[in-house]
């Protein structure tokens, strides 16, 4: 069995101001890395309670890193990329550590994707958040999402999507930046216990593919900034396609809606010629 655990920082126990996850310097977010690296062993002995022979591949899915190669345990840590573009070999994917959708009332830390740029994201006419997107790409592959711990909104968040999922809650959220957290020894035992069900469930827990091709992808920011950006970018592709071919793809199927929307189309989720395949 193999096994691809994908993690992030702002849903974990002790966390809930932007200040413990958004800075680049270690010493600042160190006390959550301490407790994402906890969460995240404890989902790797969960793992192996149920499936001693169990192979597992850790992602560090914080942008500025939120998981130390040293303190993951008996799993191997997979460096850069998107695994979840790629998930064959694959029997199921889990998360640990993540948080709810951008504009989730009372969800600390909420966000998609980027916390300072993103207003929502909606795909198909559904708000999706990190959670959906890639619980949909691994679907679309055949690969169920077995498993989520997070804050409370998260976990909710995930049974909309997948009602099958296990989860385990590691605080309840109050505010954007406020939460009411469980014990530490609590969270992990919960973390260890809920991923040993979830093994034992994955056959009952269907791959996610709630949200069917051709595919629509409604992105707003917080700034018009943002979209002229992308225009400006847009533009010089334009520009220099004949000799810059291969930059194409970055701005193929997308349209203008306001000076803080586009929306981007793609018939194939995991086509990486299309717009939509940069922002998942
Ligand atoms: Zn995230």
């Amino acid at each position: 069995m193999h096994l691809l655990v994908i993690t992030d920082l702002e849903g974990v126990c002790g966390v809930d101001s932007f200040s413990q996850t958004r800075t680049g310097r270690e010493q600042r977010k160190g006390p959550a890395m301490d407790q994402l690296a906890r969460e995240v062993n404890a989902c790797i002995e969960g793992i192996h309670s149920a499936k001693p022979k169990a192979t597992v591949d850790v992602w560090d899915g914080h942008g500025s890193g939120g998981l130390r190669e040293s303190d993951v345990g008996d799993a191997r840590y997979l460096e850069g990329g998107r695994p979840y573009f790629e998930m064959d070999g694959y029997d199921a994917m889990l998360f640990v550590g993540q948080h709810a959708m951008a504009g989730s009332p009372h969800a600390p830390l909420c966000h998609t994707y980027s916390s300072l740029s993103i207003d929502y994201y909606k795909l198909n006419g559904t708000f999706v958040g990190e959670f959906a997107c890639r619980a949909l790409l691994a679907g679309l592959q055949g690969v169920p999402t077995i498993f989520l711990s997070g804050d409370d909104k998260a976990t909710l968040e995930a049974r909309q999507f997948v009602p099958e999922i296990e989860t385990a809650v590691t605080k309840r959220g109050t505010g954007r930046e406020s939460a009411d957290h469980r014990d530490r020894e609590e969270v992990c035992a919960a973390i260890r216990d809920g991923v040993a069900v979830a093994i034992e469930r994955l056959d009952e827990i269907p791959p996610y593919s709630g949200l069917e091709p051709p595919y629509t992808l409604e992105v707003r920011y917080y700034e018009p900034y943002n979209v002229s950006k992308i225009d400006r970018i847009a533009g010089w592709i334009r520009k220099y396609l004949p000799i810059a071919g291969d930059l194409v793809p970055v701005s193929k199927g997308v349209t203008r809606i306001d000076a803080r929307t586009i929306r981007i189309t793609a018939d194939d989720l995991l086509d990486t010629d299309s717009g939509l395949y940069h922002r998942l």
